[in-house]
């Protein structure tokens, strides 16, 4: 069974047993042997590493890598999401469309790039607002599928919210469909997951129709 809540998605095996997980390693190191390997690739690419363009670009795509695409790997930047108590007694969903999506894809390495729409029903306690915005963002931030970006998103709030009614649609461009292969540059790839009272007909259209859909 999968575990939606694995923060590095399940690929934490070290490369050999001598080796440190990544882990276990500081984050000056990890940059420093990403950035190691990357050059050995632009050198199998025949790039000259000798050139100033070209010279720095393994330390900033590892320093990119760690520090920006790829945070949502680290457990420590995982988004601390503080509730209060719904003391307004609040009974309807609440939507937040249009969050920001930018993602990497596992398979190819290139980018995701869309939005996503969450939405809940509280039950006794409620969250900030862009709070949302950030569980998306740092489940974003790794290399992804988008039907796992999607399920990652929704379990993660019904643990959090304490309420089984959590909804996420995640419609995206995939850069892997665009750039390579079929090279459709217009199609879009649309997920979701509906849980609680939102598999009934009746509160997944009011959703549906809150975000446009
Ligand atoms: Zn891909």
């Amino acid at each position: 069974m999968e575990k939606p809540l694995s923060p590095s998605n399940g690929h934490k095996a070290p490369l050999c047993a001598c080796e440190p997980t990544p882990e276990e390693m500081p984050l000056s190191e990890r940059e420093a042997a990403i950035a190691h390997h990357f050059r050995e690739i632009m050198n199998l690419l025949g790039l000259d590493l000798e050139d100033p363009s070209l010279r720095d670009t393994p330390y900033r795509v590892a320093k990119m890598y760690l520090r920006e695409l790829f945070l949502g790997l680290d457990p420590a930047n995982e988004p601390e999401v503080r509730t209060f108590p719904n003391t307004y007694q609040y009974k309807q969903m609440v939507v937040e469309k249009d969050i920001r999506v930018r993602s990497v894809c596992e398979h190819h390495f290139v980018p995701i790039i869309g939005v996503a729409h969450v939405a809940y029903i509280p039950t006794d306690k409620v969250v900030g607002l862009s709070k949302l915005n950030r569980v998306v963002d740092y489940f974003a931030r790794r290399p992804q599928v988008q039907e796992r970006l999607t399920t990652q998103i929704a379990a993660f709030l019904e643990e959090k919210l304490g309420t089984p009614h959590v909804a996420v649609i995640v419609d995206a461009k995939h850069y892997c469909v665009a750039m390579r292969g079929i090279q459709d540059e217009a199609s879009r790839t649309l997920t979701y997951e509906f849980r609680g009272r939102f598999q009934e007909a009746e509160t997944r259209d009011v959703f549906l129709r809150m975000v446009g859909l």
